[in-house]
């Protein structure tokens, strides 16, 4: 009798979920090759201080009761204007020297989503992608059109020449010069070449960045941010501004931002995915996110490469977890009365 009541109670524990926050955010800067041996410990704090930064910010704006929407926009903005970042300010360069972002944002109480994908002069992507979802009939604009949409909603413009960084710009000129292509002249505008030669320790292109957020309200927002791949051609566009593949978001069941080779994450349609394996067939938010890094993993392209990257995911309750294929990728954590998680690497918490 004694051991049946054990058996029952310990069956009632197990189904018990952990009590929900009231609200959570979670975030991340980019998934790619990061390992110890090519991030110096400066730029490691740097990065270290700016997951920091983007909690305290989000979870700031959770706690004085805003909605998960603001909370996604203001930790995205400040991230795009951060150098550090592949999103605005800080962005990898096209082959032909230009800095082309694209942007997401999904809000979970309706489904609506707005994305925005060639900007070259809207400062904060991540707001002309809300621009679109709160004040047009559309979900997704290009190029000169979504600028002047951007520019019709008296979004801040500024030259093209802000978004350039001399890191990018070497990456660009390595990418290049390994695929026989031309380096383009240096863009108007930017500062002259240094003489010195410069040294980035962490010579990869990552850095696209994501948020998703659970507010007191129980609504979910998630968006995305990123200037693509370097050396990009022909008006390429990845998965971080197209809803289904770098972005979803629905109340009660899941939200999601993902970075990595965008073309997988296309045809893999990896962010919904997520959320139909949690919707239909129950699956945890960890469960998900690492069934479907797995697919990414396991597709290639023509050349014969395996899709890599990586997803953070809040659960309908605000619980988190996150999944990626590759050694590292910036990623944060918050809830309320809860202690600031950051980690970098991948085996950083074994
Ligand atoms: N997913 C982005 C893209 O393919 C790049 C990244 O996340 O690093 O454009």
């Amino acid at each position: 009798m004694a051991a049946l009541l054990t058996l029952f109670l310990s069956a009632c524990a197990s189904v018990v979920e952990p009590p929900a926050p009231r609200w959570s955010i979670v975030v991340h800067g980019g998934a790619g090759v990061i390992e110890r041996t090519n991030l110096t410990p400066e730029l490691e704090a740097q990065y270290r201080a700016a997951m920091q930064r983007a909690l305290t910010t989000g979870g700031g704006v959770l706690e004085r009761g805003g909605s998960s929407l603001d909370a996604v926009e203001a930790v995205i903005r400040e991230m795009e204007d951060d150098p550090l970042f592949n999103a605005g300010r800080g962005a990898v360069f096209t082959a032909e020297g230009k800095n082309e972002l694209d942007a997401s944002i999904m809000d979970g109480r309706t489904r609506a989503a707005g994305s925005v994908a060639g900007l070259t002069r809207t400062r904060h992507p991540i707001s002309a992608a809300r621009a679109v979802m709160e004040r047009s009939r559309h979900v997704m604009l290009i190029g000169e059109g979504a600028e002047a949409f951007a520019r019709s909603q008296d979004l801040e413009q500024v030259e093209p020449s802000y978004f350039f960084t001399e890191r990018r710009w070497r990456q660009l000129e390595e990418n290049l010069r390994r695929n026989n292509l031309p380096i383009p002249q240096r863009p108007a505008g930017a500062p002259p070449a240094p003489r010195a030669e410069l040294t980035y320790p962490d010579d990869h292109q990552f850095g696209t960045v994501g948020v998703v957020a659970f507010d007191a309200a129980g609504n979910i927002a998630a968006g995305t941010s990123t200037g693509g791949t370097t050396g990009k051609r022909w008006g390429r566009v990845g998965d971080a501004p197209i809803i289904g593949a770098g972005t979803y978001a629905q109340n009660g069941v899941c939200g999601v931002s993902a970075t990595g080779t965008g073309e997988f994450f296309i045809r893999v349609g990896v962010a919904r995915a997520i959320c139909a394996r949690m919707e239909f067939n129950g699956e945890s938010a960890q469960a998900a996110a690492d069934n479907v890094i797995a697919e990414v993993g396991a597709t290639t392209n023509a050349s014969g490469a395996a899709g890599d990257g990586g997803v953070i995911v809040l659960d309908g309750r605000g619980g988190h977890a996150w999944a990626m294929n590759t050694s590292g990728m910036y990623r944060a954590f918050l809830q309320d009365g809860g202690e600031p998680e950051v980690y970098i690497f991948a085996d950083e918490e074994e």
